[in-house]
């Protein structure tokens, strides 16, 4: 009469398909989550994201009664074990799109079968049912956005579901298993004031978001100093939130459509890397592929991560990054290309070094958005489009300077007129405002127009 529920990044109560099967085929349901080493301490290993991660888990094992089982180990191992403690004899669990997801659920299937286990697959991570299964007309998957968003738009989806119900107990002979700290793990927090995690403060934020940012959002949603955005990516990463459920509660208009365009690049990106799982470690264009001379140039690496660029703009995002563990979009792309077209570095470097600080960071759309904006990925457009001028857009996107000010303490008192490029201020005016460039703040590390050219050069190949 038991069942589990494998967990896995659908860690909510709401609107949780697998909870909700389990929960209406037996009367007992015992939830699981296994701490994997191969994701703790693999590739994309992160202290902030494993932090977050376990804010989340203390969230829905208090909403779920304090049932939430937690093992220590692949759940290769872990799961047949507990099936056999609990006497389960079904699993259900969310399915997912990234390489390694996929690989491992079907180590799980087969190990499960073997312990008489029946396993089930549900649908929860994306807006849409079968993501995978959207195709062009010709058949194929999709690597052009505008197309596929047409497709996504009308693609079929089911109704959201409500809160699971309590669970009741566990079965006497399971033991529940310690939920690790961050230190347990050999991991530590390195960014300085983070959002906290759980399906709790996400429906407080996504609640606060729908009653006061969605109408403007299409109008702000690239305003740096503004911060309009929803802030949901790291609750939808860990699916504290539902995509579906997101969705379902958009009011009609403007501002709604547009927050419902950028849902459909999260989706986007997850079916491009589950049909394209290569794209995880190269580019998905083959003239690119292993053909641009990227460089390796350590000291300017380490200024673009620690935002010591002497461009306002990019130090901004860098910083931000640092310090909550998330980067506002528009400054996303504008790091993005700094890194990849003015020092033309690596785009995997920068994959690196934001999947170690994101809380969001998502392998799919960490690794689509760094091939968009290194020009090297799906939904391609010339390299020069997406060279882009980090003064230029910061007078744009940051007119006032709020955002540079606030995350580039050393800039504060520049005049506005000079904060998109603080080195052609006059002495006299640096003294004045007491920021001394190549003193108080960097000199800028490349010229900008200077380093397009030569981008442009790289990407002739
Ligand atoms: P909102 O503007 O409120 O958008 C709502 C939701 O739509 C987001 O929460 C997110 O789930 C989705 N979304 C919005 N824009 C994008 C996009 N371009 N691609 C995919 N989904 C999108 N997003 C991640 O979730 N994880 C990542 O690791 C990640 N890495 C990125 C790396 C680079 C170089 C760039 C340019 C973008 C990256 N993004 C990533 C996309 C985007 O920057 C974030 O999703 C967004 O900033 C999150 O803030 P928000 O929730 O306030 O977004």
């Amino acid at each position: 009469m038991t069942a589990l529920v494998w967990l896995t990044r659908d860690l909510r109560a709401h609107d949780h398909p697998a909870l909700r099967a389990a929960l209406e085929r037996r009367e007992r349901v015992v939830p699981v989550f296994c701490f994997d080493d191969r994701l703790l301490r693999g590739r994309h290993v992160s202290g902030p994201r494993t932090q977050f991660m376990l804010e989340c888990l203390a969230d829905l094992d208090e909403r779920l009664g304090g049932l939430v089982v937690f093992r220590q180990g692949s759940p290769e191992r872990e799961l047949p074990a507990l099936a056999r403690d609990a006497n389960a004899t079904e699993m259900h669990f969310s399915s997912d799109s990234g390489p390694f997801a996929r690989k491992r659920i079907e180590r799980v299937l087969r190990v499960m079968r073997e312990a008489g286990v029946d396993c089930f697959a549900h649908p929860g991570l994306h807006a849409v049912d079968d993501l995978g299964g959207l195709c062009t007309q010709a058949g194929k998957p999709y690597t052009v956005f505008s197309p596929f968003h047409r497709r996504w738009l009308v693609a079929s989806r089911r109704e959201p579901l409500g809160r699971a119900r309590s669970l009741g107990s566990l079965p006497s002979r399971v033991r529940k298993g310690r939920l690790p700290s961050l230190s347990d793990l050999g991991l530590r927090q390195e960014v300085d004031d983070p959002l906290p995690g759980g399906e709790t403060a996400g429906r407080e934020r996504l609640a606060r978001f729908l009653r006061s940012g969605i109408d403007e959002y299409e109008d702000t949603h690239d305003a740096l100093g503004g911060d309009k955005t929803s802030r949901l990516s790291p609750y939808l990463h860990f699916g504290c939130l539902s995509p579906r459920e997101i969705e379902e509660r958009l009011p009609t208009g403007k501002g709604a459509n547009a927050f419902r365009r950028q849902l459909c690049w999260r989706d986007f990106y997850h079916h491009v890397l589950l049909h394209h799982p290569r794209n995880a470690r190269s580019e998905f264009q083959d003239r690119y592929r292993g053909s641009i001379s990227w460089s390796y140039a350590e000291r300017r690496y380490e200024a673009w991560c620690e935002g010591r660029t002497g461009y306002p703009l990019v130090d901004a995002g860098m910083r931000q990054l640092r310090r909550e563990g998330w980067m506002h979009n528009r400054a996303r792309l504008v790091v993005g290309s700094f890194l990849t077209k003015d020092l033309g570095i690596d785009w995997r470097w920068g994959e690196r070094w934001f999947m170690k600080l994101l809380i969001d960071g998502d392998e799919a759309n960490n690794n689509g958005n760094w091939q968009w904006i290194a020009s090297v990925g799906v939904d391609p457009q010339p390299a020069f489009r997406r060279i882009y001028n980090p003064a230029r857009h910061q007078e744009r996107f940051d007119p006032r300077g709020d955002y540079v000010r606030r995350y580039v303490p050393e800039l504060r008192s520049v005049p506005t007129e000079h904060l998109a490029e603080p080195w052609t201020m006059p002495d006299e005016a640096q003294r004045a405002c007491g920021c001394v460039i190549g003193l108080d703040y960097p000199e800028p590390i490349v010229d900008h127009r200077e380093a397009r050219r030569e981008a442009l050069e790289r990407f002739r190949v």
